[in-house]
């Protein structure tokens, strides 16, 4: 078996402040980290493999820094890691991205086929949840999203179940297929010393466009349908207010409560 994980570098968002003057994101001294939910998706890669034997290959697309998201992945127990960085990538949206890891897949594939792909729900930074499906539409495979458990795979299937509204699902489709995963799939364990020397150590490949069998008109900025104007903080909410209650005024409050409620349409008249 051999799976292939998604791995993006994102700005740790509960580190991000908004600058109230200028309502921009204060980026400077923010640490990047490894996608929550990719490192949940690397830790079931490493789980299969553990289970079913074969090899696990992460992939990234991102500046040069990004190459620490990967070293992050071998520590974990990945075998192989591979960087997309290219200026031609830049200013990505989710259409491009996906086609660019596409392509990068498509390579990776030719060199040792591919049975599964694993893709963390979403980013914490452009929280589209798109590229997954996109690039499991671009290959023309099963996408099982919202994964919570994987079952079992056998004779080139596989079974998980899916995190839906009110419940769950067991879905089987065929392989090669693409799971998004949640972080309900695992815990994710501790890098052993082992592991984390590898990561030290290891040769992490670098592939630009010219590497990739791709279409530079589909790429980066170029690529892109869609194109940010602009952005700004949401509005600061508003302070709260305190209705009295206490002993013996505890009807009229809800009488106050209710009268401020109704007119807003929060509750039905
Ligand atoms: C408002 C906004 C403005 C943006 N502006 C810019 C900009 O100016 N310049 C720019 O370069 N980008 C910009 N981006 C970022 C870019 O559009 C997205 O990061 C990119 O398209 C991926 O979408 P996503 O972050 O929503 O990922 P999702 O679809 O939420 O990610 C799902 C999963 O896909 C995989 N994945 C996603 N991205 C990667 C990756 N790069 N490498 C490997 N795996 C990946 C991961 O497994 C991840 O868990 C912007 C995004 C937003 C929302």
């Amino acid at each position: 078996m051999h799976y292939v994980v998604c791995v993006k570098q994102v700005p740790d968002t509960t580190e991000v402040k908004i600058d109230p003057k200028t309502n921009t994101l204060i980026r400077e001294g923010v640490p990047s980290i490894m996608n929550p939910y990719d490192v949940h998706a690397v830790e079931a890669a490493i789980q299969l493999k553990e289970k079913y034997g074969g090899k696990v290959t992460v992939l990234s697309m991102g500046p040069p820094l990004a190459k620490e998201v990967l070293k992050k992945a071998i520590g974990l127990g990945a075998d192989e890691a591979v960087l997309i960085s290219d200026r031609a990538f830049a200013g990505a949206d989710s259409l491009a991205t996906s086609y660019a890891l596409t392509k990068a897949i498509e390579k990776i594939n030719e060199q040792e086929k591919i049975d599964l792909i694993i893709c963390g729900k979403q980013a914490i930074d452009g929280d589209t949840a798109q590229v997954g499906p996109g690039i499991a539409s671009r290959l023309n495979i099963s996408q099982l999203t919202y994964v919570m458990e994987i079952k079992e795979i056998s004779d080139n299937s596989i079974s998980v179940f899916r995190k839906v509204k009110g419940g769950q699902e067991l879905s089987k489709t065929k392989l090669p297929a693409l799971l998004t995963v949640i972080t309900d799939i695992n815990d994710v364990r501790y890098s052993s010393l082992d592991n984390l020397i590898k990561a030290a150590r290891f040769d992490y490949k670098t592939w630009t466009k010219d590497n990739l069998d791709a279409d530079i008109e589909h790429l980066g900025l170029k690529g892109s349908a869609t194109m940010v104007r602009n952005i700004f903080a949401p509005p600061q909410r508003e302070k709260g207010e305190i209705i009295p209650g206490g002993e013996g005024n505890g009807e009229k409050a809800i009488a106050t409560l209710l009268d401020k409620l109704i007119p807003l349409d929060i509750i039905p008249n």
